[in-house]
């Protein structure tokens, strides 16, 4: 089936007193329909800002946009002018920011913060948008919508919040839903319980979701593809198998090390990564990851590495899949 969504070899940057920020880096990706496509990386790795473009939500200055394409169904986003983008935001492709609590609007009840997104929408009387905003309360998992409708938000709990926040990003029946760092404030079980509603819009709905975590143990829950960011780069893609079983980038086997000490041994610390990520004001020349790469080569700090394909998902940005470098245990084979 056609992509949804094509991204070409986006570039946006920053303006601020300090110099330009390259906060996105040359990247390139599709959502297919009917997807879960995770995006991981470190908080700064460039991951909201990304698909914040996607949506033309960063706010443009100090952003910019300085190379590449978003086509969503063909049609160029970057070139949609206000009134496009007005139509296109929230019917086409909605977003879901991380925090509910300051997203919601605390002085209107929950009833009439879904039912904003239907104005302007012409024939639809009080009673229907009442009946639609009770539907899709319901599909988000809140059964006593009668009651909640008219609450306000510091009445209903955190994840109770992040349900209405989902129910919101779906009153214009998109194709795509991004949900950035969805669970980041719950707490396991409630996350648990927010990881469900996404997958089943993802399988009732037929809704692409782009989900965005630092966390790989959410990706494995309900990803089909991922895309591990560094530095503002992809620095590896594919299928939810081939990057847990098949890791073939020393950054996302970091990523890894972190969640498994976290799984084997309770009460042990999370290891992070050594090291911080690269300044985004002077990208290093060569490879983002240089700095902190236990694989780091001579050539990793100059050249920027190529990509190699794996297989028909699997992609990597590194050069320890180079024909003549050193045999490691990232070596993987590289389809001719
Ligand atoms: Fe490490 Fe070099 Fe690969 Fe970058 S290109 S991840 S520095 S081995
Ligand atoms: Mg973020």
């Amino acid at each position: 089936m056609e992509n949804l969504l094509e991204v070409k070899n986006l570039q946006f940057s920053f303006r601020t007193y300090g110099g330009v920020v390259k906060a996105v880096r040359d990247v390139s990706f599709e959502v297919r329909p009917g997807e879960i496509l995770g995006i991981v990386g470190e908080s700064g790795c460039g991951k909201s800002v990304t698909s914040q473009c996607l949506m033309r939500l960063n706010p443009e200055p100090p952003g910019f946009f300085e190379g590449g394409e978003i086509l969503y169904k063909g049609k160029d986003v970057l070139k949609m002018n206000k009134k496009e983008l007005r139509q296109f935001r929230g019917k086409e492709i909605s977003y879901i920011f991380q925090d509910p609590m300051t997203s919601l609007n605390p002085t209107m009840r929950i009833g009439k913060q879904i039912e904003e997104v239907f104005v302007g929408r012409k024939g639809m009387s009080a009673a229907e948008k009442k009946a639609k905003a009770l539907e899709i309360l319901k599909m988000v998992g809140i059964s006593d919508g009668e009651r909640r409708y008219k609450q306000y938000p510091h009445e209903l709990s955190g994840g109770m919040k992040q349900r209405v926040m989902i129910a919101i990003a779906l009153v214009g029946s998109p194709s795509i839903v991004i949900a950035d760092e969805p669970t980041t404030s719950l707490d396991v079980t409630i996350e648990a319980q927010i990881l469900d509603v996404l997958k089943n819009l993802q399988k009732t709905l037929g809704t692409s979701i782009i989900l965005i975590t630092h966390d790989l143990g959410v990706i494995a829950k309900l990803c089909d593809r991922v895309l591990v960011m560094y530095g503002g780069k992809i620095v590896e893609r594919g299928s939810v198998d081939e990057i847990f079983y098949d890791t073939a980038h020393p950054y996302t086997k970091g990523l890894m090390h972190s969640i498994a000490k976290l799984d084997t041994a309770k009460g042990h610390k999370l290891q992070p990564i050594e090291g911080t990520p690269p300044d985004l004001f002077a990208p290093p020349k060569g490879c983002p990851f240089a700095a902190r790469c236990e694989y780091c080569m001579e050539i990793c700090k100059d050249m920027p590495p190529q990509t190699y394909e794996l297989s028909k998902e699997h992609e990597t940005c590194c050069w320890l899949q180079h024909e003549y470098a050193p045999d490691t245990d990232m070596r993987r084979k590289v389809t001719e």
